[in-house]
């Protein structure tokens, strides 16, 4: 029987499902020697929330399939595995609409300062009628600007159009017809996205290129008003540059569900702000949602072992091999 190794803990009735077509072996992450001789032993892999490096894969040979249960990617060196011949498999789609309901969760949540003021009421300030102090932002009707309009951006440019009228600005590499044509989206380069939006959210996938895609210089290029929203990967984004920035005024605030270093460390001045919302990456977390991904790996791999995995793959060049 097939051998796949599972590192993260999975839902009993996908784990059924995977023991019907493999032997199932759960290994921690944080184990890391047991957890490379597993991958030795194995055909198949399914998991999410751990770096998998070529050197872990030295000596893998059985190796055929890795499911990531996630969208992102970018823990994983993809040009290694199609050299390896190993597929790489993940989970669009079907955590999109959760992960923008978080986005605009910490839209709401920073504009309208709900986190800071629950905090204020429960520790017992809110003693007379709310003045001035404690006003927010509108949402409906500004502009948001998102870099990285795909999926997720394009359900969270809905949410922005057509549930609160606003206006939708996007960066891509290249145009969403579909957004432009449905939300009135229009594509921009960053500098005036940067410079119009009310609200920047980063929605791109974590690459090369995108790593620190903003900096200093483009925290500077923002509304002082301006709210900056990042869901994509803490990386994307220069966290000391930002820190600086939300301390300085140069921006107005800040919602994040993701970091440089997660779990985010307690002494992080983030913390400390109340212009920040800070979550921990819970983007695509409703049970509903994680069931789905999870059951979408799953089946992902199960197909991947089997040579009949037709979508859902990262690396297609590996099937050209
Ligand atoms: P997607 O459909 O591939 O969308 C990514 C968008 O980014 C595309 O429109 C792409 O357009 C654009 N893009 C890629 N590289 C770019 C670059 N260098 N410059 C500008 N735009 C670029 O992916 P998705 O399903 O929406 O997911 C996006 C990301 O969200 C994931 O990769 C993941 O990191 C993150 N995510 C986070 C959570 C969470 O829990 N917080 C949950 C799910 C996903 P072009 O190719 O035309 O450039």
């Amino acid at each position: 029987m097939k051998k796949i190794v599972a590192w993260k803990s999975l839902p009993e009735d996908v784990l059924a499902y995977l023991q019907q077509h493999a032997q199932v072996v759960q290994v921690d992450p944080s184990q890391h020697d047991a957890f490379v001789a597993a991958l030795r032993d194995a055909e198949g892999g399914i998991g999410a929330s751990a770096q998998i490096t070529p050197a872990m894969l030295e000596g893998a040979n059985r190796l055929k399939a890795l499911s990531t249960i996630s969208v992102g990617y970018d823990q994983f060196d993809v040009d290694d595995l199609t050299r390896r011949g190993i597929v790489l498999a993940h989970t669009p789609d079907v955590l999109t609409e959760s992960t923008a309901d978080t986005v605009f969760s910490l839209i709401l949540a920073c504009a309208r300062r709900v986190v800071e003021l629950a905090d204020w009421v429960r520790a017992g300030q809110w003693r007379a009628s709310i003045g001035p102090a404690q006003f927010g932002l509108d949402v409906q009707g500004k502009t948001i600007g998102i870099v990285g309009l795909g999926r997720i951006g394009g359900a969270v440019a809905r949410r922005a159009a057509l549930g609160f009228n606003m206006k939708v600005l996007y960066t891509n590499r290249s145009a969403n017809r579909e957004a432009e044509q449905a939300y009135g989206a229009r594509r921009v380069e960053l500098a005036e996205l940067l410079a119009q939006s009310d609200f920047v959210c980063l929605q791109v996938p974590l690459t090369r290129e995108t790593r620190h895609l903003i900096g200093a210089a483009e925290l500077r290029a923002m509304k002082k008003s301006a709210i900056l929203i990042n869901a994509s990967r803490g990386a994307t984004v220069d966290e000391l540059a930002l820190i600086e920035a939300l301390r300085n005024g140069t921006i107005h605030g800040a919602g994040l569900d993701v970091f440089d270093t997660e779990p985010l460390q307690a002494d992080s001045p983030l913390l400390s702000m109340p212009n920040v919302v800070a979550l921990p990456h819970i983007g695509s977390a409703t049970h509903e949602t994680r069931h789905a991904m999870a059951l979408n790996a799953a089946q992902n791999l199960v197909a991947a072992l089997d040579g009949t995995l037709t979508t859902n793959i990262v690396n297609r060049d590996v099937l050209a091999r």
